[in-house]
């Protein structure tokens, strides 16, 4: 029998899609060895790190990973990174078929003036701050203000503007990192704008995610009634699906008069942000709207308009995206997810996404290449394996459990090798 040894680079979706498209075409004759490689102590990515704490049902795919991570011939390697503890040429000298699955982790510029002020940032930082990545636990931002806006018309920008405008203590039986909820609870903002460049018909919203905003307890929504009339008269009958769907959430939204509460999520379309206004920090953002300029005044401004590849070393990015034709980028050297295609989809997206280029690369295989195991290469690291990631888990969970929380997430990343090894 002939057994292939498949290198993954990042655990997060992708990653594991990946791993289950080829645990599902194993056969009696021909088998694969897959070891996972992830740069932090902890896997899931997007779902640990970039899913909103208060949409747990999204986080459930987790029990996949979890199962595919399970399946015999499947190692982890966390805590370990790609470009200092093993290089792309050894990974690739070592297993037949190299995949990166590192995702698209970098927030775009909007390029405007006053968009290094203090207290305007991305969600690339600001997402990962609320969910406890290790790396943005130091990020400060300033809730002192009475109004935050939020560039983007995407689930993104909608996940970010709910984090603020919900009741914090709503966010309590979450696993948002503790830090967040902290300065949630000492948040002086009562209105969060959305802004959208074009029509509400272009809004890259989708449906469910709008659904459920007029269920939201302690939080006024608010759209234009003329905004999103306009809309459907722009569109007209040769309306696509989705748009519909999205427009008819919207009408129901914007027909709702009754605004009790104390806190607000207003959406603005035709919004093209022009300048970041202020002196050392954020005071207000020009926009260009259909009837002129208008100036709104904010002292908080977080960009959600979509992400790009980090440059992975050895591996080339280009227009944001790993170089690749069909999820294949060189000689044994594969690529998957928002790292092969751009930051698009929903989670699910990955998994089609991932057994297409599996494929591709099973059909590449000739033989086995029986090189030595990658372990010899990484000496005394801490390695995180499954078990000791299940440590990890385990402690996280217990700790959530007394605040009916489904974990409290350890942030500093000395704490969790200190669980995972003791
Ligand atoms: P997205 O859906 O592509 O939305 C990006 C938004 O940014 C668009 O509205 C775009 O407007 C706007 N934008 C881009 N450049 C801009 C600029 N220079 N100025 C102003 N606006 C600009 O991206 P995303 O929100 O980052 O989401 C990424 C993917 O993850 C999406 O597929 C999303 O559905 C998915 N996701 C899903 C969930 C969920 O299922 N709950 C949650 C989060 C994310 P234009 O259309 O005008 O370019």
């Amino acid at each position: 029998m002939a057994q292939f040894k498949v290198a993954i680079v990042g655990a997060g979706p992708s990653g594991y899609f990946a791993a289950q498209a080829l645990q599902n075409l194993a056969t009696e004759e021909c088998s694969f060895a897959i070891d996972m490689f992830e740069r932090l102590p902890t896997p899931w990515g997007l779902v640990r790190s970039g899913v909103a704490p208060d949409h747990p049902k999204i986080k459930t795919v987790s029990k996949v990973f979890e199962k595919i991570a399970n399946t015999q011939g499947f190692r982890l390697f966390a805590n370990v990174e790609l470009g200092k503890d093993l290089s792309l040429a050894e990974l690739q000298e070592r297993y037949d078929a190299v995949i990166i699955a590192t995702g698209s982790p970098k927030g775009k510029k909007l390029g405007i003036p006053g968009e290094d002020l203090a207290n305007s940032m991305s969600a690339a930082d600001f997402v990962p701050w609320y969910n406890a990545h290790p790396d943005f636990a130091g990020i400060t931002p300033d809730f002192s203000c009475d109004t935050a806006i939020v560039i983007g018309a995407g689930n993104v920008a909608m996940d970010v503007a709910r984090m603020m405008a919900i009741a914090p203590h709503e966010l309590d039986p979450t696993d948002t990192a503790d830090h967040a909820i902290d300065a949630l609870k000492k948040s002086s903002i009562r209105k969060v704008y959305i802004s959208a460049r074009r029509g509400a018909e272009f809004a890259a919203f989708t449906s469910p995610e709008l659904r459920e905003l007029p269920k939201l307890e302690h939080t006024n929504v608010r759209m234009s009634k003329e905004d999103i009339a306009q809309a459907i008269a722009r569109v007209g009958d040769a309306i696509e699906k989705d748009t519909k769907s999205n427009l008819d959430a919207m009408t129901l939204i914007a027909e709702n008069n009754d605004f009790p509460h104390e806190r607000t999520m207003e959406f603005l379309f035709q919004h093209t942000p022009k300048a970041i206004l202020g002196d050392e920090k954020v005071e207000a953002i020009l926009f260009d709207t259909p009837t002129g300029e208008v100036k709104i005044e904010c002292g908080l401004v977080v960009t959600a308009i979509g992400y790009f590849a980090d440059g992975v070393e050895g591996v080339p990015v280009e227009s944001g995206k790993v170089k690749n034709v069909d999820g294949k980028v060189a000689e044994n050297l594969y690529v998957v997810g928002w790292a092969k295609r751009g930051p698009s989809g929903v989670i699910g997206t990955n998994k089609s996404d991932a057994a297409a280029v599996i494929e591709l690369l099973v059909s590449n295989l000739s033989a086995p290449k029986n090189a030595a195991d990658i372990k010899e290469l990484l000496g005394d690291k801490k390695i995180v394996e499954q078990s000791h990631w299940e440590k990890i888990n385990a402690a996280e969970v217990a700790a959530g459990e007394p605040d009916g929380k489904p974990r409290r997430k350890v942030v500093a990343i000395p704490e969790m090798l200190n669980i995972a090894h003791n």
